[in-house]
């Protein structure tokens, strides 16, 4: 069994992380448990960093709002800060796995967690969220968007920890959605799960940006413009352009490849149709089925 400690500071537990041999952060718990039940964590010592104050917050900020490794997931989805500046956050945090998991569960673990099927990226990405890491070295942010490397690999560095995930205030967008499919039960890991968020571009265009969960080995992203004046069969059919050559699903008991491939498609376009009709002129779609 590893050795729990718990620093009352940063510099302490950043101290500790850089002296242990295989130290581990323990935040929520709600997968490090698990593993150590398993008999396969491989840490000879986990932080708890429940104690530093501080890191369980959730604060406004000019840019948007700043929240803290802690957090738990439920605070994530309830928060009304949380709703009222980055509501795509808000919602996609809801969908993940159930209230116990999500009561326990924290925003710095989940992340740090690294795999692929894990929902919230998918709304991180598409707006543009940061993740602030620190070390005895000192802090740096990342964009979310080069956080995943590679299978269960993020770009944490040995002695690093997460101390925040900055998120912008959500664009004054022409629509967001999130799809979650699962095929074993309602609460389950996603088999397939998309965030999509239109926003203004320039010159008369739209932004389209997508966040897709569990459809490679690393959560992904992918952006395009399209113009303002798009019918939405014509954006649909651009994300699925788009996303398309991205998709890579690891075949499990959750679906085969190219199961997951289809349902992944079917995710994108019912997040893209959704986003853009929420900002668009239902008569000019009426128009076009017509022609
Ligand atoms: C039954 C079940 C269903 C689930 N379904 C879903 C789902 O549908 N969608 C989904 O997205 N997720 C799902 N999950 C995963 C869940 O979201 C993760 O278990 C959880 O987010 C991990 O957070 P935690 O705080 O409990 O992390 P912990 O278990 O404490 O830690 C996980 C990893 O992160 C590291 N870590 C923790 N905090 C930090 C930090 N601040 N800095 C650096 N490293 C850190 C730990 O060292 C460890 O490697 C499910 C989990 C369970 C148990």
């Amino acid at each position: 069994m590893p050795a729990y400690h718990y620093p009352d500071t940063l510099d302490e537990a950043c101290a500790m992380l850089a002296d242990g041999e295989d130290t581990m952060v323990y935040g929520g718990g709600t997968a490090v448990q698990i593993l150590v039940k398993q008999g396969v964590l491989f840490a000879s010592d986990l932080i708890d960093i429940g104690r530093i104050r501080g890191l369980d917050e959730i604060r406004r900020t000019s840019a948007g709002l700043r929240t803290g490794p802690l957090v738990t997931l439920r605070q994530m989805e309830t928060s009304p800060v949380v709703r009222e500046l980055a509501p795509l956050a808000a919602e996609v945090y809801r969908h993940v796995a159930n209230p116990r998991v999500r009561n326990t569960a924290s925003v710095g673990g989940n992340l740090a967690h690294g795999d692929y099927r894990l929902d919230p990226p998918t709304a991180l990405l598409v707006l543009d969220a940061k993740v602030e890491l620190s070390s005895r070295r000192g802090r740096r942010s990342l964009p979310v968007r080069e956080f995943f490397v590679d299978f269960q690999k993020t770009a944490l560095e040995p002695g690093e920890m997460i101390t925040a995930v900055e998120i912008p205030r959500q664009p004054a967008s022409v629509g967001a959605h999130f799809v979650k499919y699962s095929s074993l039960s309602a609460n389950d890991w996603p088999c397939a799960s998309v965030a999509a968020l239109i926003v203004d571009g320039s010159r008369n265009r739209r932004q389209v940006r997508l966040g897709l969960g569990a459809l490679s080995h690393v959560p992904l992203f992918t952006q395009f413009d399209v113009p303002a004046g798009s019918v939405v069969e014509d954006v649909v059919r651009a994300a699925k352009d788009a996303a398309e050559p991205l998709i890579d699903p690891i075949p499990d008991v959750r679906g085969g490849s190219a199961y997951k491939k289809r349902l992944g498609l079917v995710a994108v376009e019912e997040a893209v149709r959704n986003s853009w009709k929420e900002g668009h002129d239902e008569r000019r779609i009426l128009l076009w089925r017509r022609r």
